[in-house]
């Protein structure tokens, strides 16, 4: 899609987009969606980028310099993980991140995760993971980890942008919004560190059944409806000492 196409489209369909700092005065949760090679490491699945890409690879970076730093803070990080039985496919996606494959695993500058106490980590076989998080009993792992941190604020970062971030925020905010989620009060979606894939028109164009979707654009879209449904936007996270 032509760059000034793009433009023209950010500016019928602004996204205010404001900087973070953190210092430990709000409880501050981090939520990471899908970091997982399935979507984020090249040539890894069905789903995974084809060759390099920077607005995935600028993601996982932001992604791995936020964990680290919640992490050295103790502060709670939630990690959901795509993850899906062979036999059980997702519509409308071809199969991705199987179960017990390394498409289904953190990316490698994430699984130190895996044995971070810290880090609550939640397998989940559908888009959006707050759905993903309810148990056999209707109990919900999300909104527990909510209640027992006392989370006032989460911070959402990851993979797709306009899908399972925009669909996890969009639920956190109705369940917020009924009151359900004490004592959350904001969710605020880090834009840099989320991003989206790339099918651009003239390569779907060439493949049956294959939607367009271009990244630039279907990223700002993703915020644009999340800010939308009343998160807050950022384009900037940074840590200082409370004074
Ligand atoms: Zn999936």
């Amino acid at each position: 899609m032509a760059s000034h196409t793009i433009d023209l489209l950010k500016q019928e369909l602004p996204v205010q987009q404001d900087s973070l700092l953190l210092n430990g005065d709000v409880k501050t949760g981090l939520v990471l969606v899908d970091i997982v090679n399935g979507f984020c490491t090249v040539g890894a699945g069905n789903l995974a980028p084809r060759q390099p890409d920077m607005q995935i690879s600028t993601m996982v970076e932001e992604s791995v310099r936020l964990a680290r730093a919640f992490c050295d803070k103790k502060w709670p990080v939630f990690a959901f993980l795509d993850s899906h039985h062979p036999d059980i496919p997702e519509h409308p996606y071809p199969p991705h991140c199987i179960a017990g494959t390394d498409e289904a695993r953190l990316v490698p500058e994430l699984q130190w995760l895996e044995n971070e106490a810290n880090a609550t980590l939640r397998c989940k076989d559908c888009i959006d993971g707050f759905l993903g998080c309810i148990e056999k009993d209707g109990s919900n792992v999300f909104v527990d980890w909510i209640k027992d941190n006392q989370i006032k604020v989460i911070l959402v970062v990851g993979i797709c942008t306009d899908i399972c971030v925009l669909d996890f925020v969009c639920s956190a905010l109705s369940t917020r919004n009924r009151g359900f989620l004490a004592p959350l009060e904001d969710v605020i979606v880090f834009s840099r560190a989320c991003a989206t894939f790339d099918i651009p028109l003239h390569v779907a164009r060439a493949v049956k059944d294959v939607t367009a979707h271009p990244q630039e654009l279907m990223h700002h879209i993703g915020l644009y409806m999340a800010k939308g449904r009343g998160a807050k936007v950022v384009s900037e996270v940074s840590f200082g000492a409370l004074q």
